[in-house]
């Protein structure tokens, strides 16, 4: 028994994919041509295909799992479902208009041509909205659509917003975020759903390592209660003694987000020598 896994074959999503896999001590040799692999350290087999492609291949069960972004599955819905948020491909669907239109709100689209590669989606964003606007389907590229004269708005895929300031465009209007999720077929025998379990306690232990850090810090031993209270950590701080008489070194882990907030607190609160590591694994 081996559970197989579709991963996007080039692309956005492929190097985070694979990288994800790896992470969670599964490796495999992937070419650039190769379409399928076998995992050398778990029961584990890719296939390498194209995004669009992978919900419907797990749907009817050539794969039993797959990654692939939020936006295909909200543009042609399958049954699959969705096990967990995987925190990369992160991007947004987006309206944008010429830099020279006139944009206050969604009404200013009514009658007006909008170029995507999500016809399904826009349209019910702007069925919900009230908005009568002529959805034009394109397969890619929608963004030099305006200039060529083939819509007066898009409705596209964005990160950075580079790609949309480069060609005149503005955005004006989020119709859904969207990143990486895994999805299972329905229905999977029991030795294929152990083994995603199995994975996915992986695949949560490097997400949640990745999201925090490991702290070092030295203080006072007076300062030890006042510097506690600002470090949870994941029951509470390590105290260790220090050689030198008087002072205690503090060991936790911190999440990354408030990170500079809680480093700048504890030096207030008396922290000295502070080093922050990245950890490999988080297992709860
Ligand atoms: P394929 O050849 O596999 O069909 P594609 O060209 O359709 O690839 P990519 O552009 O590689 O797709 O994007 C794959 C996914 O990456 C998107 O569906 C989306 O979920 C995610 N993504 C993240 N950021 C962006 C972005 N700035 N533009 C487009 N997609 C993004
Ligand atoms: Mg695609």
């Amino acid at each position: 028994m081996k559970l197989r896994i579709a991963l996007q074959k080039q692309g956005r999503l492929a190097e985070a994919s694979t990288d994800m896999l790896r992470k969670c001590g599964i490796g495999f040799s992937n070419g650039l041509r190769k379409l399928r692999a076998e995992a050398e350290d778990f029961p584990l087999e890719i296939f390498f295909l194209r995004d669009d492609d992978i919900p419907e291949y797990v749907a009817n069960g050539v794969a039993d799992i797959g990654i692939v972004g939020e936006n295909v599955l909200a543009e042609k819905p399958r049954n699959v479902e969705t096990i967990e948020k995987l925190g990369f491909g992160r991007c947004r669907l987006s309206i944008a208009v010429p830099r020279n239109f006139t944009y206050a709100s969604l009404t200013d689209l009514e009658g007006k041509r909008i170029a995507t590669s999500y016809p399904n989606v826009l349209s019910s964003f702007f069925k919900t909205h009230g908005v009568k606007a002529d959805v034009h389907e394109i397969s890619g590229s929608a963004e030099i659509a305006p200039s060529i004269g083939l819509s007066e708005a898009v409705c596209d895929l964005v990160s950075s917003g580079n790609t949309l300031f480069s060609n005149g465009l503005r955005e004006v209007e989020t119709v859904m975020s969207s990143q990486a999720v895994l999805i299972a077929r329905q229905n999977l025998d029991r030795d294929r759903t152990a083994c995603l379990e199995r994975l996915l306690f992986r695949i949560r232990s490097t997400m949640s390592a990745s999201q925090n850090k490991y702290i070092l810090l030295n203080a006072p031993s007076d300062k030890v209660d006042s510097i506690a209270a600002l470090l949870p950590g994941m029951k509470s701080p390590t105290v260790l003694p220090l050689a030198q008489d008087g002072w205690v070194s503090i060991h936790s882990v911190i999440s990354e987000n408030d990170f500079w907030e809680v480093v700048d607190s504890l030096k207030r609160a008396g922290a000295e020598g502070i080093l922050v590591l990245s950890i490999d694994q988080m297992i709860r």
